[in-house]
């Protein structure tokens, strides 16, 4: 292994493009002056396709939990009861920080692995209308499972008054996003995933329906008070000092995404996943997700008995290379690539191939090569661009 490579491909972070690198190393300028007014402005319009919305994007400096942190705090109220859709670790997340802020959580609980099923939102619903609020998760990261956030914001509108609450933390930027036409209220980011920066930048928009919660939430808040970031981004500034090497590394990023174009970076990540469970369905080494569940950033792989952590020890030790291993009752029993981001089909190829020498290393009794192949079938199969 050459000393000073890494192979990064756990769900985020995730690797920043050398000329996204080489934009954050600018000298540091201050966040009050015009040079950060003008980069904003010009930052500002480019992020609402990512969301799929005409609302302004809130750019808020922390990790993704702070966007998370954001949505409950300013959309819920001490005491309001509240629904949080858990699919996974991140959907657990919700429940826990709800739970801080002395909100009433109901949690629905969906099997680890599976999406959840809008009709059973429905029936909760229905016999729940005292419900203000439904969180749940687009790409649930623990599992590599895509919720369907379309159907889910159309049955929670038909059927109750609740705002809807999605974490698109690990796939805004890598798979369509509609805010705006699918009813999303408040939509949460980060940085380190499908973004293609460092950690330590959160992006919040909410819908006009859920302006009007916010603005008559009168629970205490200080840093996280959505009302700040709007009031100073109408000015092209932020409430408090930004990450401001991050802005000039995220100016770069939406000039990349436009260059290759944002649907053809659905279809990339689409094709990736494809090239993906296709390896792992050669190999005969079992996916956790239906092909219906997946997601186009993150795939999980079963492998039990601990097998998951000697594989990660192999492939890191050997290759640089890091995949995630199982979060919660699941470690041990999966893995997890991410393939998201700055990340192209050649590198799944070399993910691919590389642990297939960890699965013969550990003992697993694979085809070697038979991953790979099938990997390089379905790339030759698809139409690319
Ligand atoms: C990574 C992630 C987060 C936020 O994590 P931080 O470590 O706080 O940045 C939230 N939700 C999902 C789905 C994630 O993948």
């Amino acid at each position: 292994m050459l000393p000073d490579q890494q192979l990064l491909r756990i769900p985020g972070p995730s690797p920043i493009p050398p000329s996204v690198q080489r934009a954050m190393s600018q000298p540091i300028i201050g966040h009050r002056g015009q040079e950060t007014k003008e980069l904003l402005q010009r930052i500002k319009p480019r992020l609402k396709p990512l969301f799929g919305t005409t609302q302004d994007v809130f750019i808020i400096t922390g990790s993704g939990t702070s966007g998370l942190e954001t949505a409950v705090v300013n959309t819920a109220h001490p005491g309001d009861d509240v629904l949080v859709i858990v699919t996974g670790a991140f959907g657990d997340r919700f429940v826990k920080i709800a739970q801080a802020y002395e909100i009433k959580v109901h949690r629905y609980d969906v099997e680890w692995g599976t999406a959840v099923n809008p009709e059973g939102i429905k029936e909760y619903l229905k016999k729940h209308p005292e419900i203000k609020v439904v969180f749940s998760t687009y790409c649930e990261t623990s599992t590599g499972v895509l919720n369907p956030v379309q159907e889910l914001a159309h049955v929670v509108h038909q059927n109750s008054d609740a705002l809807v609450v999605v974490d698109g933390v690990s796939c805004v930027g890598a798979v369509k996003t509609k805010m705006d036409e699918w009813g999303v209220d408040v939509l949460v980011t980060g940085s380190q995933k499908a973004l293609m920066l460092p950690p330590g930048l959160t992006f919040v928009a909410a819908s006009e329906r859920a302006w009007k919660v916010i603005e008559d939430n009168k629970r205490p808040r200080f840093y996280l008070d959505l009302k700040k970031y709007r009031d100073n981004l109408e000015k092209d500034s932020t409430p408090f000092t930004p990450a401001v090497s991050l802005l000039f590394g995220l100016e770069q990023v939406l000039k990349l995404l436009d260059e290759e174009g944002l649907d053809q970076v659905y279809s990339r990540h689409h094709l990736m996943m494809e090239m993906t469970r296709a390896a792992f369905q050669a190999l005969d080494v079992p996916l956790l997700t239906s092909d219906k569940a997946a997601s186009p950033t993150v795939t999980a792989i079963k492998l039990l008995n601990s097998q998951s952590e000697q594989l990660r020890k192999v492939i890191k030790k050997e290759f640089g290379l890091s995949v995630a291993g199982g979060q919660a009752h699941m470690k041990g029993e999966i893995f997890r690539i991410g393939h998201m981001g700055y990340c192209s089909p050649a590198d799944v190829l070399q993910i691919i191939s590389t642990i297939e020498i960890g699965l013969k290393k550990i003992g697993q009794p694979i085809d070697l090569g038979s991953g790979t192949r099938a990997a390089q079938e379905i790339y030759l199969s698809q139409e690319v661009k």
